[in-house]
């Protein structure tokens, strides 16, 4: 086989459906979030402001983050020296499991190197440990929870999306002795919904199901202390297992699990992207653990960020464009064409300064392609006025219906 004409292949195609990834280099520049350098591909630098990222709360920057940080390089080093079990386990790993713990109000928590890989080694135990496990899977689950779902070997039944009567039925159809797992999440991350987690936890619990959900694009957002949607609605005592991210309003790099200590323990013991992989560096869990603290004890930065999403809304439901009305603070701007999309992200950051990443299929369905537009408590309302203002201009230039309709 010529392997580089099938690779020149499969990237021309992928280029031909407007897939290809092209990804902005950008240097963040701590102190002036959500502002960062962007060096082009002729070596020229420009100065953005970005509006897609998932440093929801721009914690990645914040001094008490970056001073517990540097504390822990200086103490402890660069990594952290080995597997958890082969002298791996610091103590910034179990600080860090005890903070989480405490923000979900359960009995233990499990760090990893990734939400993804918590998803993978949680949902990859559960479903195989559990003998002829059934797994019930929200239609729009994140790949890493599709991954472990498939690793586990467990059958997998699939539910309409946030549609808590197809996830009875469907359970309703097998024998009501096997175990089962609901897994879903919470906020889902393109189109900003919500799922009911109250409706899902009642049929779950009608059937006897451990319930899996995941609020990494909701924690440190949601509730008095940022446990998420389900500490916001005083449900986190139905879930089974809440998962969680350490890289998105937490700022830094790393995913959990929290659950009962029995469950921890399991997952802890037997998961093999847990036991076979070099442990966090302890910087990183110091930061995370810092994040945390302060995100738990500061609500007013949960609420600059959720006024901020409300008037971006409104600005562009003002400005006549086709901004989704989520419950959320993640506003997904229709495109609905993969080209399309990619000219106008790449416009507004050539002429406005601006970058917002397309998102194309696979990420999301063909005909559904966007601009996701996440605010953060430090865009001012001039950053959302230009947004807004280059946003009409450039999609005018281009052609696009959305912003044809515009005032
Ligand atoms: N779960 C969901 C719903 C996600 O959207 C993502 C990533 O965006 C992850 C898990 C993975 O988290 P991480 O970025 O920490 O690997």
């Amino acid at each position: 086989m010529d392997y580089d004409a099938r690779f020149e292949n499969l990237l021309a195609e992928m280029k031909r459906d407007g897939r290809y990834r092209t990804f902005a280099e950008l240097q963040r520049l701590a102190g002036a979030f959500p502002t960062a350098l962007r060096h082009g591909p002729d070596g020229e630098a420009q100065r953005v402001t970005v509006w897609c990222s998932n440093d929801y709360l721009g914690m990645g920057q914040h001094p008490d983050v970056l001073a517990a940080m540097h504390e822990a390089i200086d103490a402890s080093g660069a990594g952290s020296g080995g597997t958890r079990n082969i002298s791996g386990t610091n103590r910034e790993h179990v600080a860090l499991e005890a903070e989480l713990a405490d923000l979900h109000s359960k009995q233990a928590a499990l760090i990893f190197t990734s939400g993804w890989i918590s998803n993978l080694a949680a949902l990859g135990t559960l479903g195989r440990v559990l003998p002829d496990c059934a797994i019930f899977s929200d239609a729009l689950n994140h790949n890493s929870m599709i991954e472990g779902i498939r690793r586990s070997g467990a059958e997998r039944f699939i539910f309409r999306h946030n549609d808590a009567a197809h996830l009875d039925e469907l359970m309703s159809s097998i024998d009501p002795d096997r175990p089962k797992i609901v897994a879903f999440e919470s906020v889902y991350s393109m189109d900003g919904d919500i799922a009911p987690i109250g409706a899902i936890c009642d049929v779950a619990e009608k059937h006897n199901a451990i319930t899996y959900l995941d609020e990494v694009h909701a924690v440190g957002l949601y509730g008095p202390r940022g446990g998420g949607i389900a500490e916001r609605d005083g449900l986190a005592h139905r879930l089974t297992v809440i998962e969680g991210t350490l890289a998105k309003s937490f700022g830094v790099m790393g995913g959990y699990i929290t659950g009962s200590t029995q469950l921890i323990d399991v997952v802890r013991s037997l998961a093999d992207s847990f036991i076979f992989t070099t442990s966090l560096a302890p910087h990183l869990a110091a930061g995370a653990r810092a994040a945390i603290q302060h995100v738990k004890a500061h609500p007013q930065l949960r609420a600059r960020q959720a006024a901020n999403v409300a008037q971006l809304k409104a600005m562009l439901i003002a400005a006549g464009l086709p901004v989704l009305d989520t419950p959320s603070h993640i506003l997904p701007v229709i495109i609905g064409d993969a080209h399309l999309c990619r000219q106008i992200s790449e416009r507004l950051l050539s002429e406005h300064a601006i970058y917002v990443q397309p998102i194309n299929y696979p990420t999301v369905a063909r005909g559904q392609e966007r601009l996701r537009l996440t605010p953060t408590p430090y865009h001012t309302e001039a950053d959302m006025r230009t947004l807004v203002d280059a946003l009409v201009a450039v999609g005018r230039d281009l052609g696009w219906s959305g912003a044809r309709q515009a005032a």
